[in-house]
């Protein structure tokens, strides 16, 4: 009977390759010389174990180690898989619970992932003997997760999902395996109650360097979040593949990154370390981390949407071709187009005039430039032909392999803001006329009398230079006989905190002279004390002149009266 079935695993596309006749294969299931290797399954997140798969080798005593796609085929051909399944997964609860030294706790929550043939998936029996096997060897069935190929969907589909009900009665989770290789896909999604979806690792190995394949794992992982199913990737060889797959939001990762297969004696050094490898992404920033680990994609995108919505700032992304994707609310009610013409078309169409101002740097946002700072005029919404000036920047948006797909842009209307920096410009150019023409020297002086400050004009009365007038240098544009009592006034009022009054002559140095009038007082800060003397000089040259004159005419006068009073 054996030999027959021998004679018929031509059906089995390996056969050609394999020297083994069905007989070994029989005793060497009963020999447990077919046994489970356990390959880890770890969080991308945080590198920490989530669990193993179980994986079928055979321990052929003259032809070593055989992997499962030499034998699972025969198997299943000739009605061995039922047998060697219970035997594996016999044998692979076994094994779990000898595992027991490993820290109290973490191996509850340890999942042990077990593939399952096509045809036992014609097999309404299979849910009990799973039970069973787990029963006997104390192992809980809500840490199971059967991995289904595609394939094994294709043909009775009712009995499939029947079977599948069962299984998931019984608490086990289910998992669709190589997604995206087999026929129907999205109709199995849509049948059967999977908890888990698993990337093919085709996708995975190629997603670093082909674009189809990456846009294949992002689709796949954004249909695993929509449906609220966990997704795994298989085949994570290297760091780069770990990190783009994070960056996409995949939860869960299988590969060489992070172990190879192993025999059960090895499976206790894993468990000691617990964690596998570096988390993936820990090149973002640690601001990106709070954005990118602590939610859920789901929460994240929610996140980002309210924020998108409410800011107090006008958000828009294009495409490549400038068309407007989308945009928040503050946009429209800062530009003149409401919100529903925008979207699909581009800014050309849109708002001619900001284009004109903008495409030069939006080609440039397109060629990987951040642009900010830019002002641009825009016709008032509403307004008749008034202008608001918007302040723009540019971000270009980039997909997971760092390619420009389009353009964020944030806009900020500082009409308001510029109305007030002419105003205060405005104002500033009046005050500085005022200074400048006014006949008067404003100073200022710090505590110890040294001069801070003095206005424009009393460079023109002495000559000396803003720089030669600070601190004490004041001094040498002052009378030498004016000097002396200048100075003794003004060290008085230092001392006391008295306003200071006094008059003194200053020259440019030439012998000429005028009369100017020096009046300040201090400023006090809180507990009293001086910080700042303010005064202003006065030029008084003309009234004492008209002082001089009016003595000198005050003194004829006298003298005539003297004359004529002796007369
Ligand atoms: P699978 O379920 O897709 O298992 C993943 C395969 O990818 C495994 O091959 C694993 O060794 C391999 N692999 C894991 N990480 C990497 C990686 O980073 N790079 C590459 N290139 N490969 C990686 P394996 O163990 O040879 O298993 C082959 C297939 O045999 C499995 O594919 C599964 O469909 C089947 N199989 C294995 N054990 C059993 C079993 O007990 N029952 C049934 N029905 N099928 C089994
Ligand atoms: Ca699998
Ligand atoms: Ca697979």
């Amino acid at each position: 009977m054996f030999t027959a079935n021998v004679r018929s695993v031509r059906y089995c596309p390996n056969m050609a390759a394999q020297p083994f006749p069905l007989i070994d294969l029989r005793s060497a299931i009963d020999r447990r010389e077919v046994m489970p290797y356990f390959q880890p399954i770890v969080e991308l997140r945080s590198g920490q174990l989530w669990g193993f798969e179980v994986l079928t080798r055979w321990h052929h005593a003259q032809l070593g180690v055989i992997p499962p796609d030499q034998f699972i085929p025969m198997a299943e051909s000739t009605g061995l898989i039922g047998h060697l399944s219970e035997t594996i997964l016999a044998q692979a609860f076994a094994s779990v619970q000898a595992f027991s030294a490993t820290p109290a706790g973490f191996l509850d929550r340890l999942t042990l992932s077990v593939n399952v043939s096509p045809v036992q998936l014609r097999d309404r029996s299979l849910p009990g003997q799973i039970r069973s096997a787990a029963e006997l060897a104390g192992f809980p069935l809500r840490q199971l997760m059967i991995e289904i190929t595609e394939s094994a969907l294709v043909g009775n589909m009712e009995l499939a999902l029947a079977i599948a009900r069962d299984l998931k009665s019984l608490q086990i989770r289910l998992a669709l395996d190589d997604f995206g290789t087999g026929y129907a896909s999205l109709r199995h999604l849509h049948t059967l109650p999977f908890d888990e979806l698993k990337i093919d690792r085709s996708f995975v190995h190629s997603m670093t360097h082909r674009r189809e394949s990456r846009k294949i794992a992002a689709a796949i992982v954004g249909l695993g979040h929509s449906l609220g199913l966990t997704t795994v990737a298989e085949g994570v060889e290297d760091k780069k593949h770990a990190d783009m797959l994070f960056y996409l939001g995949c939860e869960l990762g299988q590969g060489w990154l992070y172990g190879q297969p192993i025999p059960a004696r090895d499976v206790p050094a894993i468990l000691e370390k617990q964690t596998l490898s570096a988390p993936a992404g820990a090149a973002l920033l640690a601001a990106d981390m709070a954005l990118h680990l602590e939610v859920a994609p789901a929460q994240r995108l929610a996140q980002l949407q309210a924020i998108y919505e409410g800011a107090p700032v006008g958000l828009c992304f294009l495409d490549r071709d400038f068309r407007y994707i989308s945009q928040n609310k503050r946009l429209s009610e800062i530009s003149s187009t409401p919100l529903g013409p925008r979207l699909g078309r581009t800014v050309g169409e849109v708002a001619p005039l900001a284009f004109l101002q903008i495409e030069p740097y939006l080609k440039r946002a397109l060629a990987g430039e951040a642009i900010s700072g830019l002002e641009i005029l825009t016709q008032k919404p509403g307004g008749r032909g008034e202008m608001n000036t918007i302040l723009v920047s540019l971000q270009p948006a980039r997909d997971e392999a760092n390619e420009v797909v389009g353009i964020s842009i944030a806009a900020v209307d500082i009409t308001d803001r510029k109305r007030t920096e002419q105003a205060l410009r405005e104002s500033e150019d009046h005050y500085r006329h005022t200074v400048e023409l006014s006949p008067h020297v404003p100073w200022t002086a710090d505590p110890e009398g040294r001069i801070l400050g003095a206005g424009p004009r009393w460079e023109a009365l002495t000559g000396l230079k803003l720089s030669e007038t600070l601190g004490y240098g004041w001094r040498n544009a002052v009378h030498p006989d004016d000097l002396g009592p200048t100075e003794e006034k003004w060290g008085a009022s230092l001392r006391t905190g008295d306003p200071v009054d006094v008059e003194f002559r200053i020259g440019p140095g030439n012998g000429t002279w005028r009369w100017m009038r020096s009046r300040a007082a201090a400023r006090r800060g809180e507990n009293g004390e001086i910080i700042r003397w303010y005064g202003m000089v006065e030029d008084i040259e003309d009234r004492k002149r008209a002082e001089e004159a009016l003595r000198k005419a005050e003194k004829r006068l006298e003298g005539l009266l003297k004359t004529n009073a002796a007369g």
